[in-house]
């Protein structure tokens, strides 16, 4: 699957058909990857992304490996799951 191409910032719609949106707020966005699309950072599928405009932002300990991405203006939490690779 295509890797998300974060160089110029995250826009969701851009990739509107391959998530499906679990929540949002005005500052953060919560998405579940439908197309498999992989994460920019470590190449791998990803299940699930939150998107934050924040410029702090706390997290409850994600479960399983996660990733995190920097654009100028957004951070980008890249969830793999429980026990997958
Ligand atoms: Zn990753």
């Amino acid at each position: 699957m295509p890797q998300l191409d974060v160089t110029d910032g995250f826009d969701v719609h851009e990739y509107r058909e391959g998530f499906k949106l679990r929540k949002e707020t005005r500052e953060t966005t919560h998405l579940e990857n439908r197309a498999g699309y992989d994460c920019p950072a470590c190449g791998k599928p990803f299940e699930k992304l939150f998107v934050s405009e924040k410029r702090m932002q706390s997290f409850q300990s994600p479960p399983g490996p996660f990733c995190l991405v920097r654009t100028d203006d957004q951070l980008l939490l890249f969830t793999h799951g429980q026990g997958r690779p």
